[in-house]
């Protein structure tokens, strides 16, 4: 029984050991670094990520969680301060290398699990590539915007906060997300309430937050709860396991 969970603190020694034992799975959380409003973190994304990726790899006695990547693509975010996006190729790239990685030690199965909008789309483009180059592990882009975005709203009910957020970046969600995991990261006295109208996600992409939020912050995060930030994190991590569990079991015929 492999009771790590997470690469970055195992020996090279007890991976081998555990690739030979029950483990046959790496879960890759894909963060971000990118302004979050004047409240949040800038790593928020990669906080949420790890996070996610604990609570996935507990579910998954097979898996094991690799280094969350902590850049993604920001290029949206480009006119705050401190953010750092990289382009599509290099994110791309990085996937392709992490890959080759775990799939010259042996694991069979990797999931691609982006939590940041921006690294959505570069994960589907690149993941059947990637896929084809592999000697012998199976590549699952776990990119499903939409239905991460159903959970996380249909959560904020469930915890009984009565507020719509139509995009989702540093308003009621991802503030109670880190009410949950890191109630001192959330700076109390700077929670506005940020753009609330309708935007399309290539109008997003293209024009930046800039052009609709002055502070960075779509939604209202003074609506946020750490209890909702809970029930996101329970009903998001039992989702992506269970996509990442139903994939593995059909491809890999493993129960
Ligand atoms: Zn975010």
């Amino acid at each position: 029984m492999v009771e790590e969970t997470k690469i970055e603190e195992m020996s090279w020694k007890s991976l081998e050991e555990a690739l030979e034992d029950e483990i046959d799975t790496v879960i890759v959380m894909l963060g971000s670094f990118e302004q979050h409003g004047p409240h949040l973190p800038l790593d928020t994304d990669t906080c949420i990520s790890n996070e996610l990726g604990e609570r996935i790899v507990k579910r998954l006695d097979y898996a094991l969680m690799g280094p969350t990547i902590p850049f993604g693509v920001s290029e949206h975010h480009m006119d705050f301060p401190g953010t750092i996006s990289l382009s599509n190729d290099v994110f791309m790239d990085l996937l392709k290398e992490h890959c080759r990685a775990y799939d010259t030690h042996g694991f069979d199965f990797i999931a691609l699990v982006p939590f940041h909008g921006g690294n959505f789309a570069p994960t589907k483009v690149i993941a059947p590539e990637i896929a084809k180059a592999m000697e012998n592990a199976y590549v699952l882009p776990v990119a499903d915007l939409e239905k991460n975005t159903e959970i996380m709203l249909k959560s904020l009910k469930e915890a009984g906060i009565e507020y719509k957020e139509k995009l989702i970046h540093s308003g009621a969600t991802e503030t109670s997300v880190m009410l949950a995991i890191e109630e001192e990261a959330v700076d109390k006295e700077r929670l506005e309430k940020g753009y609330e109208g309708e935007i399309p996600l290539t109008s997003l992409f293209t024009d930046g937050l800039k052009y609709f939020t002055d502070n960075g912050v779509l939604g209202d995060p003074r609506e946020s709860s750490e209890k909702a930030g809970e029930m996101i994190l329970k009903n998001l991590s039992e989702d992506l396991a269970e996509r990442i569990d139903k994939k593995r079991e059909e491809v890999l015929k493993r129960p």
